[in-house]
């Protein structure tokens, strides 16, 4: 964070009412461009009264919208689906630039995100409510599916398309306003969609971004004009989000950190597992919230996939994100590099193994790039940092264990439940640890078990503050209220309104 610099670089603008504002703060924030180093634009921190802007934008917008038949609101995101398509690569490009992963992985990125435009086409279905006939001697009763008003996202830098696709297109589906704020990191993305969201036929107001850190984010939780808050990010922040949301009356969704093992029983095929493995651990520099972080080593099975990771995990090619046939681009900033480094150091203190260290990497041309190699730590204990601590970063741990029993006491015992996955032939086993974990998604001999956008996403314990997931039904209900109501239309047969409590039936 800084004051704006005398060099004239572009400015990250705010979306609101339909079209780019100006924030009318003072702070800014720098945005990197991972693989060089280079602050390439800057982001504005939004005051209280940005914040007030575009709510009372969104506030305006709601009425209109809401009362758009539910067909044409999916006609919108219908077009928006195509337009997300047309203009892949160019939302890809951005993603690399400011976030740093490679751009297949960035149009991957997209790719997952517009599934969630696609589930959220389908919301006249979605919004069909319950009827029941004769409740009573001619009293009816149904439901109706209505939406919550103005609601807000907050969004990590790791997945700046996917994550506010997650929230965004379902709750205006639902018939809600929007006011996102993207991570102060890779802010540019959502701008995008923003522009890409009007050229489909969204009404002005109902889709808005505004910027900032911490500043921005109390601006929103306290606003009384915001009905719901869906957060996603690291878990001290989702609890902070989810408790003082929920104290000025909102409706919050908060997803949090993780710390995903994938449970190796000596059954499973090596070679197989740690292919699954170097994808999951390394994919993204390990910047994914179902990445995995341990591994947890069955039996005799230790030696030779310790082996075989390593020799695997060396092969990965690290380098800028834009380059054709790298694996692996820089971490998002040099802070977060270095924090991760320094939890290399930190394992090799407490004791662990380290079978292959990414500290040092030298990419020819990119000094100044936030690269760290793939790092590999054997014989990691429950009490080590590395073991405690979301790393968020291309740093595997691998724990040993003797039994299957003792690999999901492991699991379970952790504070973080997101994902988990077990490696094994044998179906009984298999059953077992799907039965007995306790996480939120779970993998068979699949490393990263991301539903897809018609199943809801989210973690249990400090993975998720709130009650309801993201994307899929779930997100129907945390962007819907429901309305019950009864009727009797009386007649000559109806019985008189009674004084004291009918007994109906
Ligand atoms: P973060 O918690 O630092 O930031 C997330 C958002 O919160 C950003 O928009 C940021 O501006 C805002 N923020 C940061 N500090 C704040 C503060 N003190 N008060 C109010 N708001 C604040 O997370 P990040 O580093 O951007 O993203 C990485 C984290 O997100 C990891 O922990 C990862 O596991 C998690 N994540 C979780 C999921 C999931 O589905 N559970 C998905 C993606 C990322």
């Amino acid at each position: 964070m800084n004051m704006p610099t005398e060099h004239k670089l572009d400015t990250v603008s705010l979306y609101i009412n339909g079209q780019r504002a100006a924030a009318s703060g003072t702070r800014y924030g720098d945005v990197t461009n991972p693989a060089t180093g280079a602050i390439i634009r800057q982001v504005p921190f939004c005051t209280a009264a940005d914040i007030d802007a575009a709510v009372r934008a969104a506030t305006a917008a709601l009425p209109e919208w809401s009362a758009w038949p539910a067909v044409r609101r999916s006609r919108v995101l219908q077009k928006f689906l195509q337009l997300l398509q047309a203009n892949a690569k160019e939302l890809a490009g951005l993603i690399t630039e400011e976030n740093g992963k490679t751009f297949a992985d960035a149009l991957g990125e997209v790719q997952r995100g517009s599934e969630v435009v696609e589930f959220a086409c389908g919301i006249p279905q979605l919004l069909k409510g319950e009827y029941s006939e004769n409740v009573g001697p001619g009293v009816d009763c149904h439901t109706l599916r209505q939406s919550v008003g103005v609601c807000a996202g907050i969004t990590p830098f790791n997945f700046p398309v996917m994550v506010p696709l997650w929230m965004l297109p379902v709750a205006i589906a639902c018939g809600n306003t929007f006011i996102l704020k993207p991570s102060e990191k890779d802010p540019s993305p959502a701008l995008r969609m923003a522009e890409l969201l009007k050229e489909a036929g969204l009404p002005d107001g109902v889709f808005n971004v505004v910027h900032g850190d911490k500043e921005a984010v109390d601006a929103i939780l306290a606003h009384p004009g915001i009905s719901a808050v869906s957060f996603v990010g690291s878990t001290p922040i989702a609890r902070y989000i989810y408790e003082t949301g929920a104290k000025h009356g909102k409706r919050v969704q908060a997803l949090g950190g993780a710390k995903n093992h994938m449970v190796v029983l000596p059954d499973a095929d090596v070679d197989y597992a740690a292919d699954a493995v170097i994808g999951a651990a390394y994919g993204a520099a390990g910047e994914r919230c179902m990445a995995i972080s341990v591994v947890v080593a069955v039996g005799d099975v230790a030696d030779a996939l310790v082996q075989t990771i390593r020799h695997k995990a060396r092969k990965v090619r690290v380098g800028p994100g834009m380059q054709e046939g790298v694996d692996m681009g820089p971490l998002v900033t040099c802070a977060h590099r270095d924090k991760v480094a320094g939890y290399i150091e930190s394992g090799v203190a407490e004791g662990a193994t380290l079978a292959l260290d990414g500290r040092g990497v030298s990419i020819p041309g990119h000094d100044q790039g936030f690269f760290l190699g793939t790092t590999l730590f054997d014989h990691v204990t429950p009490q080590m940092k590395i073991y405690r601590e979301e790393i968020f970063g291309p740093v595997l741990s691998v724990v040993r264990v003797e039994t299957l029993e003792a690999a999901i006491d492991l699991v379970n015992a952790q504070a973080f439940a997101n994902g988990a996955a077990i490696f094994t032939s044998s179906g009984g086993a298999a059953r077992r640890f799907e039965e007995e974990v306790q996480i939120g998604m779970v993998g068979v001999n699949v490393p990263i078990p991301v539903p897809l956008a018609f199943y809801s996403f989210g973690g249990w314990k400090n993975s998720l503050f709130g009650d309801l997931h993201v994307h899929g039904v779930e997100a129907v209900k945390f962007y819907t209220r429901t309305k019950a109501v009864t009727t009797r239309w009386p007649n000559q047969s109806t019985p008189k309104p009674s004084f004291s409590m009918p007994v109906l039936g």
